[in-house]
């Protein structure tokens, strides 16, 4: 297969002198061979053996499903009465001393269960070059994700008829999950959040029984698959009236952050620095202990992938990346306020996906 994924898959094997290599993370799988599949408990794994061609093993309740999407021709069933490591293992053959598999994924029982079977001599994490090729999105996912994007900026749009004083969160959140479904979404990334007064300082809140109050502030943080992919987005509002005098300028350092780090993204710049474009921002207005979490984090066929933006990563920005910008700042007590973007790497700089407004907006 002359397929630039696959290239770099047998690149690394190469280098790395593999015997073999076995995918088992099913989003893994799908990138790679087309078949998308959520296998619960059952085993799905991609075999590539250095010399041979590459395998599917599929359930095999799965494998009219799997013949009509994946590119890899071969594939090979279990039953749930077969030790399918036992079959892997024959199908692979001898000689398979250095292996590749993931050890973000693989637990230990299935690695003790494919060890005994296969008896390879050592194993070798291949993670980071599915992580790296992943995060080179093609134009292809680009649409993908900005189309996700656009859906949860709709769906806020919709959201945001439905605030007044007195509703809950959680029925905003009903009211936000049913438009998800409504306008076309899979359904949501995460688990959607929407956050009241000074709830709004807890940085992964659970949206309960608060009722809106005026002069609250208002913080929706959602997301949703479509065709894949997902988008990962937060907006802050005031409710009703203009909000006191700190949230205001809380809120207004938060959008400099978020402007800030935007600006400096382009390729060659480390992702510590562009942590450290929000950062100083709030640092210098005082916040600084209050902004307690890393600027973002790849966004793509799952909503927190590879690379993480922290202070602390000297890799480069790279063309084709995306990640979420989301500085914020959490007041106990008072309130919190975060802005997140999704933005794409371009040649020369940035495409910020998003598309809804920033400034401070008192809705309801
Ligand atoms: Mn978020
Ligand atoms: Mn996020």
């Amino acid at each position: 297969m002359n397929d630039p994924r696959w290239n770099k898959i047998r690149t690394h094997m190469n280098e790395q002198n593999l015997d073999g290599l076995l995918i088992t993370e099913p989003k893994h799988v799908g990138y790679l061979t087309g078949f998308f599949s959520n296998p619960h408990e059952r085993f799905l794994g991609l075999a590539i053996p250095k010399n041979d061609e590459p395998f599917l093993v599929v359930p095999a309740l799965d494998l009219e499903a799997a013949k009509a999407s994946s590119s890899v021709p071969l594939i090979h069933t279990h039953n749930d009465t077969d030790d399918a490591y036992a079959l892997l293992s024959g199908w692979l053959g001898s000689g398979h001393q250095t292996f590749g598999i993931e050890k973000d994924h693989l637990s230990v029982a299935r690695f003790e269960r494919l060890n005994a079977a296969l008896g390879a001599s050592s194993y070798r994490d291949v993670g980071n070059v599915l992580n790296a090729l992943r995060a080179a999105k093609t134009p292809e996912e680009i649409e993908k994700l900005r189309r996700a994007v656009h859906l949860i900026e709709a769906v806020l749009t919709e959201g945001l008829k439905q605030v007044r004083v007195g509703v809950t969160e959680i029925e905003i959140v009903a009211e936000l999950e049913y438009q998800m479904k409504k306008l076309g979404a899979e359904g949501p990334s995460f688990d959607t959040m929407v956050l009241t007064g000074d709830k709004t300082a807890l940085p992964h809140g659970n949206p309960g029984s608060r009722k809106i109050e005026a002069g609250d502030m208002l913080m929706f943080d959602m997301g949703v698959y479509l065709d894949g992919y997902a988008s990962d987005i937060t907006r802050t509002f005031a409710v009703a009236e203009r909000p006191n005098d700190e949230s205001v300028k809380i809120y207004e350092t938060v959008l400099a952050a978020n402007l800030a780090a935007i600006a400096h993204i382009r390729p060659g710049v480390t992702l510590a620095s562009v942590d450290a474009a929000a950062r100083d921002v709030i640092t210098e207005a005082g916040y600084g202990e209050f902004f307690m979490h890393r600027l973002g984090h790849g966004l793509g066929m799952d909503v927190h992938e590879y690379p993480s933006v922290h202070g602390a990563n000297e890799e480069q920005v790279t063309e084709g990346l995306c990640f979420t910008v989301e500085p914020g700042v959490y007041v106990a007590g008072e309130c919190g306020v975060r802005i997140e973007d999704d933005v794409i790497v371009t040649a020369d700089g940035v495409d910020v996906l998003t598309t809804f407004p920033k400034e401070l907006t008192v809705i309801g």
